[in-house]
């Protein structure tokens, strides 16, 4: 009692008041507006696939990463619900205390075995992933070169690592072996940082290019192939694979949830790394283990995608045939160079960006304005499905060329 009258007492009533020290929160809200930065959640109903209804519209899906289509799969939702009885809901704890289960060890086989590795970790999500192994393989007297378009997971693993970063310009291999040149010798480890496929342009990194370059300079390279998995290479084991670099030294990590349809992230390569992860990797430690749901439905389409190429076959063919119509019909519009099933066209402005995401939603259509700070020019990105029917990319293209 006697305290808070002592407060009262001093506490000072008619000059300036302490200022709220929450206000900024609502000016850099109204800033975000005033750009057209403003993101806000989106409601989808349903099961996810190639149609979804959106704030209560029925809308064709090109929003989604769910490339091959398997994330509404019955097989995966079957796996999910078995393992959920079988083992409950939650892991309970982390992998290294209570949480490790013999599924956890059979998904991390099937990822060794997709990627042709000698093994793999699985992690909480794939953002953990990057987190993690780059957190553990670098630090304050070391080096990372980072693509300047990568993920925001390996530039907050490049942050937390404490490395000295250098951004070089997106894909330039002849500017990354000038820092090289100039900088290797300063640091004692150099990690090169790359996705494989860009995940807001649709483009491939150098990677025979950048795989030699971390040969000639003692650099590891660590790959993130995310939008990769699944997706790219004969086997869908990524852009490894793509590339026919299969077999060579490096550091793989993706994500479970794009086209594996699930959730949670990877690591992949040697044995070595990988033991040296699960001793070091701050954010697979620390965290609870994936559910046996995740892990179960994951493991079904890391099967699905070795056993059923007939869908990747499905989902290039849909990518040749959407750019073939834009070829032949909408030569004006002002596509970003893509070589996967990732499109996206380029617009002066968030607000033009915006307003055309509106239009095609209007028109049933669900493909969203991508803006700054995400990209540095705001577009709309189209992301195919195996599972969309030739209608869909008509009815897309018919929308397009009335924009
Ligand atoms: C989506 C994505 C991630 C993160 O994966 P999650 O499993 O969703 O956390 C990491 N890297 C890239 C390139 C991605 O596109």
């Amino acid at each position: 009692m006697t305290a808070v009258a002592t407060s009262q007492e001093t506490r000072p009533t008619t000059s300036s008041p302490m200022p709220n020290p929450y206000a900024w929160l609502q000016k850099s809200l109204e800033t975000i507006h005033q750009a057209d930065w403003y993101r806000s959640v989106k409601t989808i109903h349903g099961l996810s696939g190639a149609t979804v209804v959106l704030d209560g519209q029925k809308v064709i899906n090109f929003a989604s990463n769910d490339y091959l289509g398997l994330a509404g799969d019955k097989r995966l939702i079957e796996a999910a619900t078995a393992a959920t009885q079988e083992f409950g809901t939650g892991s309970t704890g982390s992998r290294l205390l209570s949480g490790h289960r013999e599924l956890h060890r059979e998904l991390e086989q099937a990822i060794a075995s997709l990627k042709q590795t000698d093994d793999a970790l699985v992690f909480s999500s794939g953002y953990l992933a990057n987190l993690g192994a780059i957190a553990a393989l670098v630090g304050k007297r070391d080096l990372i070169l980072s693509d300047q378009y990568n993920h925001s997971s390996l530039k907050n693993g490049a942050v937390l690592s404490g490395a000295t970063t250098i951004e070089y310009s997106h894909c330039d291999v002849t500017q990354l072996r000038t820092h090289l040149i100039e900088q290797r010798n300063n640091y004692r480890r150099c990690l090169i940082l790359t996705d494989t496929v860009f995940s807001m342009d649709g483009d491939l990194c150098p990677l025979p290019q950048l795989l030699d370059l971390a040969d000639e300079f003692s650099c590891m390279l660590l790959v993130d192939e995310a939008h990769a998995t699944g997706v790219m290479g004969e086997n869908g084991a990524g852009c490894v694979e793509y590339f026919g670099c299969t077999g060579r030294e490096l550091i793989q990590v993706g994500t479970l949830s794009k086209a594996l349809g699930s959730l949670g992230g990877y690591v992949a390569g040697s044995a070595t790394l990988i033991d040296f992860l699960r001793n070091r990797a701050p954010s697979w430690i620390y965290t609870t283990g994936l559910s046996p749901a995740d892990t179960a439905a994951a493991l079904a389409s890391v099967n699905i995608v070795q056993q059923e190429p007939q869908r990747r076959t499905q989902l290039w063919s849909n990518v040749d045939y959407l750019k073939k119509l834009l070829h032949q019909q909408l030569s004006n519009l002002k596509l970003l160079p893509s070589e996967s099933p990732i499109l996206c066209f380029q617009l002066a402005s968030a607000t033009a960006a915006l307003q055309a995401g509106e239009k095609l939603k209007a028109s049933g259509i669900f493909a969203p304005a991508i803006r700054p700070p995400t990209v540095p020019t705001s577009r709309i990105r189209i992301s195919l499905m195996a599972t969309h029917q030739t209608t869909h990319i008509e009815k897309l293209l018919a929308v397009l060329r009335n924009l």
